[in-house]
């Protein structure tokens, strides 16, 4: 059986994902996310907020199970959030322990959970770090974000740096998938120009039909997953190059 861990499988990227393994039969998804919204028989959902990292921490045995019939297993952090948009200096404080929490801490955990709980397995495994264009670059009003998303590309490669040298064979990468068609998006496109000056080209973005649909993205990253891995590639992946 090959085994997928997926956060945010409620809805966006991580449900499409988690419906395109689900296509495929000998395959297992567990699913992280507050809300579960995919039945299926091959589908378990552990309900968690992962901006609570005590909780998650509590319930990590349940996610990163010694399945016996193990082929392959796959973790993909995806679940990520923007929090609020607006500039440094005008937010409450809680705003950055909300997203560094969601898109840094808690991944972190998961890789270095994922890492101990199956390093004897002699089976493909691999994790996949949803990243974003915005690791790279400012974009004002997503202070956390880019931060958080930069730091979580950063663990991404030292952990592959490691691995390397372990010479675990265990694939660890990290995805930019580009713009999709999401919640996410419909929130950036709410804000106003005082918060987010760039906030007309997303709009445009979409109106000008610009937006990945989730589905294609989560086509394009199942085909990598199910590739063999290849020492030769970037740490960080660019979808629009895959
Ligand atoms: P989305 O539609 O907003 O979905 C986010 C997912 O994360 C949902 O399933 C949500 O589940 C989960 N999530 C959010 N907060 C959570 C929490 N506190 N606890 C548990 N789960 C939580 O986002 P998306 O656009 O699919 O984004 C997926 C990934 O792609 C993210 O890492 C994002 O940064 C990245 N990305 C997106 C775009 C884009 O244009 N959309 C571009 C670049 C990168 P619940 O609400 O059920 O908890």
């Amino acid at each position: 059986m090959h085994y997928y861990i997926i956060t945010g499988a409620s809805r966006g990227l991580g449900k499409a994902l988690a419906e395109a393994i689900l296509t495929e039969d000998n395959t297992k998804v567990i699913g992280v996310a507050r809300h579960a919204t995919i039945e299926h028989d091959r589908y378990h959902h552990q309900p968690l907020d992962l901006s609570d990292s005590v909780a998650v921490e509590n319930n990590l045995s349940k996610v990163f199970v010694q399945w016996v019939d193990i082929e392959s297993i796959t973790l993909i952090n995806n679940a990520g959030v923007l929090g609020e948009i607006g500039y440094l200096g005008e937010q409450p404080n809680e705003h950055f322990d909300f997203v560094f929490t969601v898109n840094t801490i808690v991944p972190a955990m998961f890789m270095n959970t994922f890492l101990s709980a199956y390093a004897s397995y002699q089976v493909p495994r691999t994790i996949l770090n949803i990243s974003s264009g915005a690791a790279q670059r400012p974009v004002d009003g997503w202070g956390a974000y880019c931060a958080s998303k930069a730091a979580l590309e950063m663990m991404t490669r030292t952990a592959r740096k490691e691995q390397a040298i372990r010479a675990s064979g265990i694939r660890i990468r990290a995805i930019s998938p580009g713009v999709i068609d999401t919640a996410m998006q419909e929130q950036i496109r709410t804000i106003g120009e005082q918060q987010f000056s760039e906030v007309e080209r997303f709009i445009k973005l979409q109106a000008d039909k610009q937006l990945q649909m989730p589905e294609q993205v989560a086509n394009k990253i199942l085909n990598w997953v199910q590739q063999p891995a290849s020492e030769s590639e970037e740490v960080v992946l660019q979808l629009k190059n895959m």
